[in-house]
């Protein structure tokens, strides 16, 4: 048992009883996890306003022996999650894109496996979220090709898993999602099903992993490349964790 301070935001809230909650954080130092927050409920309770879902905050909290739930014990609002608020035409579909960007933080990462760099790049995306010179489906893209990338679970976007055969402006591959790869032309075998891609779309997702999140944002890309980038990501995503992400539906690409 200790205590402990972090840089959290706040990715998953599920009611405990008639005043409690429990939180699931993702935070900059310990990576992702929950605590039990007392009186969280109330509506003059001891943590205000800084637990509501994407918020980022400052929280101390009680680490417990593995199996038992951390207790939380301070949470001190640093910046709250609106994107209705930001001048945006398009506010609730931004606001859905926070919560599913809240989901994969929760089904992708491992309890108290510390992550600093996917902490910073989720705090950007958030931020940019409401700012309405930025395009929407474009963070998304950049924010599911980055986690897997951070992950380990990318796809190689370079050559066919195959035969080696480099990925060139012109050809048709196919994502083989079992293996984490892309197959050629000659390659490609009825029994793998993997959906096509562009060497074009295959371009933009290796861009898109060497670009910030800044970047990213101002980046605009046609109907059918997004449709493309964003079905590969999905595709890898839903391999990992085994079903669809729940939030995807929401989401307006
Ligand atoms: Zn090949």
């Amino acid at each position: 048992m200790s205590l402990e301070k972090a840089d959290a935001i706040v990715i998953r809230q599920v009611d405990f009883s008639e005043s409690s909650r429990v939180l699931t954080f993702f935070s900059r130092e310990f990576g992702k996890f929950a605590a039990l927050a007392k009186g969280a409920k109330r509506i003059r309770g001891p943590f205000d306003a800084a637990l509501d879902l994407l918020s980022e905050c400052r929280v101390v909290f009680i680490r417990k022996s593995s199996g038992t739930l951390n207790l939380l014990t301070e949470a001190r609002l640093t910046s709250r999650f609106q994107p209705q608020q930001g001048g945006t035409k398009d506010g609730l579909s931004r606001l859905y894109t926070g919560y599913y960007i809240a989901e994969l933080l929760c089904s992708l990462t491992e309890d108290f496996d510390p992550f600093p760099e996917l902490f910073d790049l989720a705090k950007s995306v958030l931020s940019l979220l409401s700012s309405a010179e930025t395009h929407p489906s474009t963070l998304v893209v950049h924010f599911e090709i980055s986690l897997l990338q951070h992950i380990g679970l990318l796809p190689n976007l370079f050559e066919c898993s195959v035969c080696g055969c480099p990925v060139e402006q012109n050809g048709k591959f196919a994502h083989w999602v079992s293996q984490g790869g892309l197959l050629c032309h000659s390659c490609r075998r009825e029994e793998y099903a993997g959906t096509s891609v562009s060497a074009g779309s295959i371009e933009i997702l290796r861009r898109l992993t060497e670009s910030s999140p800044d970047l990213a944002a101002r980046i605009r890309l046609t109907k059918e490349q997004t449709e493309e980038c964003h079905k590969l990501a999905v595709s890898a995503i839903t391999n990992v964790i085994g079903r669809k992400p729940a939030t995807l539906r929401y989401l307006q690409m």
